[in-house]
């Protein structure tokens, strides 16, 4: 295989948003592209016209600009092989499905909805299952067991029909997976799908095997839940006297409750997110935000997410897209499914908030902005230092630093009652005259300090920290001393005396 000619497509549906699985086919399709100096192609594979979403399709171009993994080719970006909607395909459908029939692959079925209920209920009542197959085809309505005079007939009197596809009984068929090596389907167990339903619309199984040849896709990486259909793509390649591609088939990302996989539909009892961008739901509009409103990095998401599933062989977990793209390959896939843990996602981004200071700097400067607050960039810069180390998000600098700007207007009510009393007031009043004693106001200074009331040390801190800070969170208590100052620390305790001298 030249390297230079891979070339690999994402295909989704236009049914909805795309969850952590989707995406992530998405990536593996790029980085592989990418790797071998291929092609990505993005296929919108909206055959199912009933399930169409109108919002999918932007949301899925939204999600891989966000990503940095842009399609090379395909729907929003053009290419040779257009149109890259199923959709706009018909007639091109329409042409092989007459190639399969010519070829005595696939066969007319005239079979009622009512015919086929009659059937199943039939084959239910003798305990076993109905399969439209080899074994009760020629039992049915369908252009095997009719002349061709009452073929035509058929035809040209309207009678609705689909085409399935007649698979032959009686192979052991061997297939290779890259991920998971030598599969063999015994076809005696395959039933003869439908290929174009009554309506004239290509089914999936249809119009994916033949745009993957007329795009010339070397390469299917497709989530497992599609590994099921790998035979019938086989049997239709060969039928079409078509090479097939690679086929890899990627594992599954699961719930970490043990409750299966996770999808579309159990999205609102997750307790993590699974959009990579916010979706609105079109009936109702409600607006479920993703990885991107959750706070994010592109970069951190994409990073978790390839190595949900793969390993790049060696010890180490950060890797930059164009690093993943060099270290990418599907021998390094995991063949059983990957659970997804939201502690680890949020490690990720913690990983990149170390190059993000900029944008903590501009994020805190708005909050600040908005409460008419300011302060040096030098302040600014420290304070950041001081708390990165805290937050996993951009936005968390706030609610880990607002205490260094604004003195507390109210105190974390629970433990603020618990001290209401004299003994608070003396112990605050000793700390107050601590402080107004020390002259070199740094914390290497302060600490010492407070070392030598060991037995109500615990205590005292905590009220102290009250007093700083109005809830018992927060850095380093003398750092926080050094940062607000002598006049700021002493009045911040003289307000909580205060605030207990009027409670009792
Ligand atoms: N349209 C299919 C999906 O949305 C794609 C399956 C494939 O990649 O072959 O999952």
């Amino acid at each position: 295989m030249s390297q230079h000619f891979v070339r690999v497509r994402f295909a989704p549906s236009p049914t909805g948003p795309l969850h952590l699985g989707g995406i992530r086919t998405a990536l593996y399709n790029y980085l592989f592209a990418k790797r071998h100096g291929g092609t990505f192609i993005l296929r919108i594979e909206d055959t199912d016209r009933k399930r169409f979403v109108s919002n999918s399709e932007s949301y899925i171009l939204e999600t891989l600009k966000w990503c940095h993994i842009e399609p090379d080719e395909g729907v929003g970006y053009g290419g040779p092989y257009f149109p890259y909607y199923q959709s706009k395909r018909w007639n091109i459908y329409r042409f092989y499905i007459n190639q399969l029939l010519e070829k005595g692959y696939a066969y007319y079925a005239f079979d009622t909805d009512l015919d086929l209920d009659k059937k199943r209920k039939e084959y239910n009542d003798r305990g076993l299952i109905f399969s439209y197959n080899y074994k009760i085809r020629m039992d049915m309505n369908n252009s095997l067991t009719m002349t061709k005079e009452q073929l035509d007939a058929k035809l040209q009197s309207c009678y609705s029909y689909v085409i399935r596809f007649k698979i032959q009984p009686g192979e052991k068929l061997n297939m290779y997976d890259l991920i998971r090596g030598n599969i063999i389907v015994d076809t005696d167990y395959l039933d003869d799908k439908i290929l174009l339903k009554s309506d004239g619309v290509a089914t999936y199984h249809l119009a994916n095997t033949i745009d993957d040849h007329l795009m010339k896709i070397t390469h299917v990486l497709r989530g497992e839940e599609w590994l099921p259909s790998m035979s019938l793509h086989i049997l239709l390649y060969r039928a079409f006297g078509w090479i097939p591609p690679h086929f890899a088939h990627l594992p599954l990302i699961l719930r970490k409750d043990g409750k299966g996989k996770i999808s579309k539909r159990n999205a609102d009892s997750l307790d993590f997110p699974i959009y990579p961008i916010q979706w609105k739901v079109p009936d109702t509009q409600i607006i479920i935000p993703g990885y991107r409103e959750l706070g994010y990095f592109p970069e951190a998401f994409v990073n978790m997410l390839a190595l949900l599933g793969w390993n790049p062989g060696i010890k180490r977990e950060i890797f930059s897209l164009q690093e993943l793209i060099n270290f990418f390959s599907l021998e390094k896939i995991n063949k059983s499914g990957v659970y997804f843990d939201l502690k680890k996602a949020n490690w990720f981004n913690k990983k990149y908030l170390n190059k993000k200071k900029e944008e903590i700097f501009s994020f805190l400067c708005e909050e600040l902005k908005k409460r008419s607050i300011f302060y040096k960039k030098d302040f600014l810069c420290k304070i950041i230092h001081l708390t990165i180390d805290r937050i996993h998000f951009i936005h968390e600098i706030w609610e880990h630093s607002f205490y260094f700007f604004i003195s507390p207007s109210s105190y974390e009510s629970n433990f603020f009652n618990k001290i209401c009393h004299q003994k608070s007031i003396f112990q605050l009043e000793n700390v107050k005259i601590l402080l107004s004693h020390t002259s070199q106001f740094t914390s290497v200074n302060l600490k010492p300090l407070f070392q030598e009331d060991q037995k109500n040390r615990h205590q005292i801190m905590q009220l102290f920290r009250l007093a700083l800070v109005g809830v018992l969170k927060g850095i380093d208590i003398f750092m926080i001393l050094e940062m607000l100052g002598k006049e700021e620390s002493i009045q911040r305790v003289e307000k909580l005396i205060n605030r207990i001298k009027e409670k009792i």
